[in-house]
């Protein structure tokens, strides 16, 4: 999976300055054993490839956090994805992922790899983005929603080449009504002005790229006017709030 590109070159860029490294924790991965026949294949599988080290590993080298913050694929009994503050750890289930790649790849469609792989990451990015503001205290003025998706948008932005793909996914996840952390609540997490304020921080990194977002009516033009301001903006934003937290 690319996606892993975005969180190195990304975490790269972002980490601008080099301050003292007081942390004693580390951003860990794990694949809990599941009980689910289904899901202790996937397991087995993934764990072989450990696929969720190369995005979890960058956060290493430069986000250090002050305790370990798992972050794990498991059988959860729901399908969901969360950020659990007490363990810490951020949870992707199985039981989610196997809906998706259903729902999303079941029909055979060609691309439909890159949108679940998109869906996927967005979900992760955002997960961690809710780990971030919490472990490192982040002074974030939006509420936390809003929050953990803007720092996908930001991450996304310094990694042009998997825009596409994650863009894809987040309108994907609307689309279908995926609620991943109120998983069975029948609305979509990304809809309305969530939907409306993240696909304009895509939009703004790339209007010509993402012109059809404006043609096929996923965002109004009189929205999209601003958004490459409004990306600019929040970048500097988060740039502001990880910087002192940052290990070059
Ligand atoms: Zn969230």
């Amino acid at each position: 999976m690319r996606i892993s590109n975005l969180m190195a070159g990304a975490l790269a860029v972002l980490a601008l300055s080099a301050a003292p490294a007081a942390a004693q924790g580390r951003w860990r991965v794990a694949y809990p054993p599941a009980e689910n026949p289904e899901y202790a294949a996937l397991q087995q599988h993934f764990a072989e490839q450990d696929i969720l080290s190369s995005m979890v590993g960058p956060l290493n080298e430069h986000f250090p956090v002050s305790r370990d913050v798992t972050v794990e694929l498991a059988e959860c009994g729901s399908e969901g994805a969360f950020y659990d503050a007490e363990r810490p750890a951020v949870q992707l289930c199985y039981e989610l992922l196997v809906n998706l790649a259903q729902s999303l790849m079941g029909g055979g469609e060609e691309g439909a790899e890159q949108v679940f792989a998109g869906a996927f990451a967005f979900i992760l990015l955002h997960q961690v983005g809710h780990a971030l503001v919490d472990q490192l205290d982040l002074p974030v003025t939006v509420p936390p929603e809003q929050a953990a998706d803007q720092l996908t948008a930001v991450l996304t932005a310094f990694a042009p080449e998997e825009l596409q793909t994650i863009a894809e996914g987040a309108l994907v996840l609307g689309e279908r009504g995926v609620d991943w952390e109120n998983p069975g609540s029948g609305r979509a997490a990304l809809g309305g002005p969530r939907m409306q304020n993240l696909l304009c921080l895509f939009y703004g990194i790339d209007p010509e790229g993402y012109a059809w977002m404006v043609d096929e009516g996923h965002l109004p033009a009189a929205r999209a006017e601003g958004c490459t301001d409004e990306i600019e903006t929040v970048k500097e934003e988060w740039v502001e709030y990880l910087t002192p937290h940052t290990q070059g």
